[in-house]
């Protein structure tokens, strides 16, 4: 059997398995979809949504690129996030980083990744610019690594409250809060490391009029 026929055997054993449990499981889920979570996490294999939070299908939208950034020129990520604020109604937007990210180290070295991954790369090298004095003074590499993982999981946080779209949700709805947390792949615990609550403060600089 070639390795992609085994995701499919499995597949069948998995549904299988769900209904055994639920029998309207699907029923219910191919007519309504109710997430109270938007989850922006990395593409790492081994950083499941679904899975290290222990929820099922239907109760986490998630949207998921090379170290969870948050780029308002990325209309893929806006799309998401308008979808899942707008008409899902999410009561929660989660930025989810990990500790051991290859995106983040990748960041803090010289290695050429060619066009396309050093232009990804370098918003996280500003997130690094923007904190380089408390990076700097970190001599462990990994420390340092883990260090930026949360400083950059902070930044995107706050690049969500800067967008019209969650703006105007918490004017009209207050609701989404937003969570910053990082995932650890030793150990499987997320660690929260920053929230902002629906309609906090932010630099009036990015405030829009709505
Ligand atoms: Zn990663």
């Amino acid at each position: 059997m070639k390795p992609y026929e085994v995701l499919l055997k499995d597949n069948k054993r998995w549904a299988a398995q769900k209904l055994a449990d639920d029998p309207d499981f699907f029923d219910r889920l191919a007519h309504l979809q109710t997430p109270e979570f938007l989850w922006i996490g990395c593409s790492d294999s081994r950083v499941p949504a679904n899975e290290i939070t222990g929820t099922d299908p239907g109760e986490i939208f998630v949207h998921r690129n090379v170290a969870n950034l948050v780029i308002h020129t990325d209309v893929n990520l806006l799309s998401v996030l308008e979808y899942a604020v707008t008409y899902l109604k999410v009561k929660h937007v989660i930025v989810c980083g990990h500790y051991g990210c290859g995106g983040i180290k990748a960041a803090m070295g010289k290695k050429d990744h060619k066009q396309v991954l050093n232009m990804w790369l370098r918003h996280i090298k500003d997130v690094y610019r923007h904190n380089r004095e408390e990076l700097n003074s970190i001599d462990d590499e990994e420390k340092k690594a883990d260090r930026l993982t949360e400083l950059n999981v902070i930044e995107q946080t706050q690049r969500l409250a800067k967008t019209s779209i969650i703006q105007k949700a918490w004017k009209s709805e207050q609701r989404p809060d937003l969570h910053g947390w990082v995932y650890g792949l030793k150990d499987g615990i997320i660690k929260p490391v920053y929230e902002m609550k629906a309609g906090s403060p932010i630099d009036p600089l990015y405030e829009f009029d709505l």
